[in-house]
């Protein structure tokens, strides 16, 4: 049974279907006028674990995520640049989906674009109208807060005291939208400036307010009530409120059934943010590091917690993700090379480990997506598996176990995303250093420019040497890969090499 932290009741719930074995979840998506953060990023890799192991526990998921390519902070960027707004939009929203699948983000399955969905908000809003639950003044429609008693509820507000806030900022003339007959009434509708995009409606020209497309369009792809509204924490209040508030006054129904919200990155103690200028862009930070890296970093704290990003703890993130890596590795390598011999390992004990491992994984993950925790059970078993195997020719009647072991490291590890059969398939190369390249054009007449290829070149030219008892050489190969951080090993199979980092 899966439980989540449901942010509405404050409180882990387990988590019931609405349809059985389905899930319907709808993320609030980035406003397009910039490229993403790895703040951004935190929430959107969030979501994916947490959609991936629905999906691996056999969920059949539908996952919507709108784009926000109509807003003022797109307009004020195309002003700045002299541009159409329409155009930045199309480029950030182009370079935000190439941004998503290089951190190995899935696609959403329905991905809507606000400009494109203008009449369901339209008619939603009428609905709102007609229903008493909006108003239109010059061109504006505006939501009455009032009109739903149950506003507040989601942030945990009180509807009285934040009406005393405003009437307090009233007094100093700030903060009151003239056309609205609350301070707390929000817009759902904006009369056209002019240069500004703008669509015709019952209200005349004008475009919607942020928070109507998520309720449009989660109600038109998902229907009502569906399962998991998910965002960043920064996005319960306003947003979020607004949306339940909007769609649960038309439908008279519940909106969504869990809320869910991940904590915020942060850099010192602060949130990254645009605003206050200490971010990273994911597209500069991918540029240094593997995308892997950086999902692991992410995993190793829970999604509801904040996160303090570093440098450090990216290296640190390298170089565990890289032991999880390695051991997949040696392990690819030793069942190659798996002779007709009696066992050295207790296969039994390795056999139990493994499975342990997997239900211990799913009781953490079960256990509102703790990603730390299920982790942790990946790592340990990693450790028990080196224990039994390091150094140790394997029978060629351990295979399917040690397989086994290895294929269940790989599979834990591919639901966070992270995919570390490719380092067991040759392309780890991608993790080698590039001086590797000039070393073996040097001692072993390499001409190519692939890192793992050069390795192989090196030993091989390691094992002619050695062959022609040419020691000095062979000792300079051997140096020279110890040098960039490899160690070369002889074993009965002949010389094998691995790489720490
Ligand atoms: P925005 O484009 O500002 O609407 O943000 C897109 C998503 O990123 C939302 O789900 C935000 O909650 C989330 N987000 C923004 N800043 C951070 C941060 N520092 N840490 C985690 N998530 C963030
Ligand atoms: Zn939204």
């Amino acid at each position: 049974m899966i439980r989540l932290y449901n942010t509405k009741t404050r409180e882990k719930v387990n988590f019931e279907a609405r349809e059985r074995g389905k899930v319907g979840m709808y993320v609030c998506g980035p406003t397009v006028y910039n490229y993403i953060h790895i703040g951004n990023a935190r929430t959107f890799i969030s979501f994916d674990v947490i959609r991936r192991y629905f999906m691996w526990r056999g969920f059949d998921v539908t996952f919507v995520q709108n784009v926000t390519d109509v807003d003022d902070k797109i307009i004020a960027r195309a002003a700045e640049e002299g541009r159409d707004a329409a155009e930045v939009a199309a480029e950030y929203t182009e370079a935000f989906i190439e941004d998503m699948r290089r951190v190995n983000v899935l696609d959403p399955d329905i991905r809507p674009k606000a400009t494109e969905e203008i009449p369901a908000m339209i008619e939603l809003v009428q609905e709102l109208v007609d229903g008493g639950h909006a108003y239109e003044a010059d061109g504006d429609v505006y939501f009455s807060v009032r009109s739903y008693p149950a506003y507040g509820e989601l942030s945990g507000r009180d509807v009285d005291e934040m009406e005393s806030g405003h009437r307090e900022l009233r007094a100093d003339g700030q903060g009151v939208g003239e056309r609205k007959r609350d301070p707390l009434d929000f817009a759902l509708w904006k009369a056209a400036k002019p240069g500004e995009p703008a669509w015709e409606s019952p209200w005349g020209m004008g475009r919607p307010g942020w928070h109507i497309e998520c309720s449009a369009m989660s109600r038109k792809y998902l229907g009502l009530p569906f399962d998991i509204h998910g965002g960043g924490a920064d996005l319960v209040f306003p947003h979020h409120e607004n949306e339940r508030a909007q769609s649960e006054a038309a439908c008279g129904c519940t909106f969504a059934n869990y809320w869910m919200h991940g904590g915020m990155l942060q850099v010192n103690a602060e949130k990254m943010s645009k605003s206050l200028g200490n971010f990273k862009l994911l597209r500069d930070v991918l540029d240094a590091v593997r995308p892997e890296v950086l999902r692991f970093l992410m995993l190793q704290t829970h999604y509801r917690s904040p996160l303090d990003f570093s440098d450090e703890r990216l290296a640190e993130a390298e170089a565990a993700l890289g032991r999880i890596e390695n051991a997949v590795r040696n392990l690819g390598w030793q069942l190659e090379n798996a002779q007709d011999a009696p066992s050295p390992l207790d296969t039994r004990a390795l056999m139990k480990r493994a499975k342990e491992a997997k239900v211990a994984f799913v009781l953490a993950m079960d256990d509102d997506f703790n990603t730390c925790r299920a982790l942790g059970e990946v790592f340990d078993l990693v450790a028990d598996v080196n224990a039994q195997t390091a150094g140790k020719v394997l029978s060629v009647s351990d295979v399917p176990i040690v397989r086994d072991a290895r294929d269940t490291v790989i599979e834990l590890m591919g639901v966070f995303g992270i995919d570390v059969a490719a380092a067991g398939e040759g392309d780890a190369g991608e993790a080698y250093p590039v001086e590797v390249v000039d070393l073996a054009a040097d001692l072993a007449g390499y001409e190519g420019a692939d890192a793992a290829e050069a390795v192989d070149a090196l030993l091989t030219a390691r094992a002619e040497a050695r062959a022609a008892k040419d020691w000095p050489r062979a000792d300079a190969v051997r140096d020279g890969l110890a040098g960039l951080g490899f160690t070369v090993e002889d074993t009965p199979q002949g010389a094998r090499v691995s790489y720490e980092g």
